[in-house]
């Protein structure tokens, strides 16, 4: 939190504030927003959040939602808050690529940039930097990052829920081996500030959908793909799923870790055919880094393990590339 007292003097007038997070937002994208954008409205200060396209209707009930501009539907007010900012927050990612159409609006505006993120690699060159690789959420260093600014008890309701759901998501749970002795301390102070951890699982993991449990029972029996030598499993999803099941957005989310759970499975992926490309997310336990893969073979990133990227090629093209390096790369790394 080394720049939070250049944040605090920069901000002791009232500004035009933009925060802004990845495409494809998660709840830790879309929570620590939202969280930070209820903070600052505390200030006097003109706060909009903008996401680059949509979210899943998992995420409809947070607090602020209904102020959340979407760059797809309304691409020229977002160009004009973005262009008009003195300071534009960006959360949960660290490189321009991340912001799909944003990028060049973005990258190029004249108002100062603060960056909070836990990603590896940043990309992205701040005025305030926030970035901490080590936490196990956005959603936890936007806690610290009001806790060194004005003390936890800015924290209302409406914020702790957000950013409790930012880490109860980013963590798996509290499963992941990001959940520290310091996670588990700050959702206690977010459930005594008044956080509901009841109400924020039931809408996030408990609203399922018919159609998403049968969509579920049918890629377990029919799509998902075990190549037990490599200690790999894999789901491929078509369009025609997304129409057979009325599949919406968020969907296929937490699906990879159904292959990934598999006993003797080390490294997960779910590459999912969307309208405008192919979606890859993969997951692994142990030493084999998913995001380095991402990186050097489908133009992604994220964490070591967890991490997504995408394809330009076809389907079975995709799934091809991914069975070689199956054998290629992931068995190699394992055999050495
Ligand atoms: P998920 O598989 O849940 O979509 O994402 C897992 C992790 O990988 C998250 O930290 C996410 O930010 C990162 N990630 C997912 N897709 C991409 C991508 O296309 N590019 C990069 N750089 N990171 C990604
Ligand atoms: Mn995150």
């Amino acid at each position: 939190m080394q720049d939070i007292q250049a944040l605090k003097d920069y901000l002791n007038t009232p500004k035009k504030i933009v925060i802004t997070t990845h495409a494809n937002p998660d709840a830790d994208a879309l929570g620590s927003s939202l969280g930070l954008h209820h903070f600052l409205v505390q200030f006097g200060h003109k706060v909009t959040t903008i996401v680059p396209n949509s979210y899943p209707d998992f995420l409809e009930w947070m607090p602020g939602n209904h102020l959340v501009v979407n760059y797809e539907k309304s691409q020229d007010v977002a160009d004009a808050l973005i262009n008009d900012a003195d300071l534009l927050f960006c959360l949960d990612f660290s490189g321009f690529g991340r912001i799909k159409r944003m990028k060049e609006v973005a990258s190029n505006t004249p108002a100062k940039i603060a960056l909070v993120d836990h990603h590896l690699n940043p990309e992205i060159i701040p005025d305030f930097n926030f970035w901490n690789d080590k936490s196990a959420a956005t959603a936890e260093l936007i806690y610290d990052l009001i806790n060194n600014y004005s003390g936890k008890d800015s924290i209302n309701q409406d914020i702790a829920e957000c950013l409790y759901a930012g880490i109860m998501t980013d963590t798996g749970s509290f499963k992941h081996p990001s959940t520290t002795s310091k996670i588990h301390r700050t959702v206690a102070e977010l459930i005594d500030l008044g956080a509901d951890v009841n109400k924020v699982s039931r809408f996030i993991y408990d609203t399922n959908s018919l159609e998403r449990l049968r969509f579920l029972g049918h890629a377990l029996a029919q799509k998902l793909e075990v190549d037990e030598i490599a200690r790999v499993a894999y789901f491929i999803i078509e369009e025609g799923d997304f129409k057979d099941f009325r599949l919406k957005q968020g969907d296929t989310e937490g699906l990879v870790n159904y292959a990934l759970s598999i006993k003797g499975i080390a490294v997960a992926a779910i590459i999912i055919e969307r309208e405008k490309e192919i979606k890859l997310s993969f997951r692994s336990i142990g030493d084999f880094a998913v995001n380095k893969f991402a990186e050097e073979y489908f133009n992604g990133g994220g964490h070591k393990n967890a991490a997504g990227g995408s394809s330009d090629l076809s389907l079975k093209e995709t799934e091809q590339k991914f069975k070689d390096l199956i054998e290629k790369d992931i068995l190699n790394t394992r055999i050495k």
